[in-house]
């Protein structure tokens, strides 16, 4: 058995993790990264955020060339899908991008360990490669980066094939005639557009009496709308109780009601960290009643010198998150002052049009007793958005009743996405929305309707 030593010891390579290990290297830290699968990049490059938002790339073409191009004047012939270049496309994208992580990882000299880490005391990781050798690595510091994994539903056993989570669905090998989503939370809707834009049938199942829990609900709410009216059907307060491969459907049973099948099932109620096998014991890691790793402000774990970031820990399940959470606690551990502010922790859902939020919801601040005033403007009246035939939508703008200061703010519309990153900052340097309004914004730009709004907060938006 092979012993070696390190200043750091990271275990699993996903935006945590590998962020983690490139940050530390940079700083000077000794560091090493153990991570079992073939690919760097974690859930998110792997089989997470990046395929589905090729795919969701990709099936908007298709879509688009089915009939939205003819308003724009061009005039295709019935398109083709050819499904097997999609995937290939998709496979390609997450293949570069795996590829640049190892390449980082050689540059800054990260020491890549290939097998499944586990501690084994205090200071001590061992890393079991998949042909059972095992190597010891002493490190001062240990980092857990081990993310998260598909939740289970009781009464639903996951075969991988008909039954199957997002990853099943990143790779159906042919349209299903019909699929059912149970739950309407990012995965459900980005991959229930996915596959409805290529021709299947959609049901989404949802226990709550809405989608996008966490999401302001005024803004889910209309994105709700907007969905149903692209065909996806949705049953809301629907408790699936368990699903059956009867021959070539599923049957899937919700409490109270008459069952329904599907030629598919996603199953997509959210996820669990992964702590399983990961020697936590051996050092006295505590857990939470669900699985996760408390931590304290510095990210470190109830045993000294073992730290925790990302999925593993709770919170916000975002690769964003868990990347800026890994970067300041490396940083710290190298000496550095650094902070992390998940309060401004950006959320997005890729649909069409797309959903995104930034600080406190509506019910947040009713909940709370906080006074604010909202500001919203829609996206139809603004040029570029009717130049890009994506009008649908709008932005909404909450700040403090007396201070002005911005409190969160939510969009539903086209490129929604990109256009937070502009909230997130204004009030990451605790801007007012007349501060935003002020901002000098180019036109024609998606983003004169987030100043529309806060100028609606604050005062009048000039083509109010
Ligand atoms: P989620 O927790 O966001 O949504 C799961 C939904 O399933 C909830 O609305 C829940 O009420 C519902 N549900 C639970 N049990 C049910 C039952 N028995 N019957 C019917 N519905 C039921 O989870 P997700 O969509 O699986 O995503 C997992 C995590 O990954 C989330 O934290 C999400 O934010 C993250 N993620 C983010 C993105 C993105 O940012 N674009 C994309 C994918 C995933």
């Amino acid at each position: 058995m092979s012993e070696r030593t390190h200043d750091l010891v990271i275990i699993g390579a996903g935006p945590a993790g590998y962020a983690a290990a490139l940050r530390a290297a940079q700083l000077g830290l000794d560091t090493a990264c153990i991570e079992r699968e073939e690919r760097l990049g974690g859930t998110c490059l792997r089989v997470g955020c990046i395929p589905s938002k090729a795919l969701l790339e990709s099936s908007e073409k298709f879509h688009e060339a089915q009939g939205a191009l003819a308003a724009h004047g061009v005039k295709v012939a019935r398109p083709k899908l050819d499904l097997k270049a999609m995937h290939g496309r998709k496979d390609e994208i997450v293949t570069a991008l795996t590829d640049g992580i190892a390449g980082l990882f050689q540059k800054l000299r990260v020491t890549r360990y290939a097998g499944d880490g586990r501690l084994d005391g205090p200071g001590r990781v061992v890393v079991t490669g998949a042909d059972g050798a095992e190597t010891v690595l002493k490190a001062g510091k240990v980092l857990i980066a081990t993310g998260s994994e598909p939740a289970d539903l009781p009464g639903v056993t996951r075969d991988g094939d008909r039954i199957g989570d997002s990853t099943t669905a990143l790779a159906y090998p042919a349209v299903p005639e019909s699929l059912i989503v149970i739950g309407a939370g990012a995965i459900g809707l980005e991959l229930g557009s996915v596959w409805s834009r290529l021709g299947a049938k959609i049901t989404v199942l949802e226990y709550l009496d809405r989608i996008l829990p966490g999401t302001d609900a005024e803004i889910a709410r209309t994105a709700l709308r907007f969905f149903k009216d692209q065909g996806l059907e949705f049953v809301l307060k629907a408790k699936v109780t368990g699903a059956e491969v009867q021959g070539k459907q599923v049957r899937v049973d919700v409490e109270g009601r008459e069952p329904l099948t599907a030629a598919r099932v996603l199953v997509a109620v959210g996820r669990r960290p992964h702590t399983a096998g990961l020697g936590l014991e051996s050092v006295g890691v505590a857990t939470d009643r669900r699985g996760f790793i408390p931590v304290n402000g510095s990210c470190e774990t109830s045993a000294a010198g073992v730290f925790a970031v990302g999925d593993v820990i709770g919170g916000a399940m975002l690769a964003h998150k868990a990347t800026d959470e890994a970067v300041a606690c490396v940083e710290r551990l190298a000496g550095k002052a650094a902070a992390f502010d998940p309060a401004l922790v950006p959320a997005i859902c890729y649909t069409d049009p797309e959903v995104a939020g930034v600080g406190r919801t509506e019910e947040d601040l009713k909940a709370d007793g906080v006074p604010y005033r909202k500001g919203v403007a829609p996206f139809r009246a603004n040029g570029r958005a009717l130049a890009l035939g994506h009008a649908d939508g709008r932005v909404k703008v909450l700040a403090h009743k007396e201070t002005d200061r911005l409190l969160g703010v939510h969009i539903v519309g086209p490129r929604a996405g990109d256009l937070i990153a502009e909230a997130a900052a204004a009030m990451a340097y605790g801007a007012s929305s007349e501060d935003l309004a002020r901002v000098c914004h180019a036109h024609p730009t998606l983003s004169e309707v987030l100043r529309e709004a806060a100028q609606a907060c604050y005062d009048t938006p000039l083509h109010g």
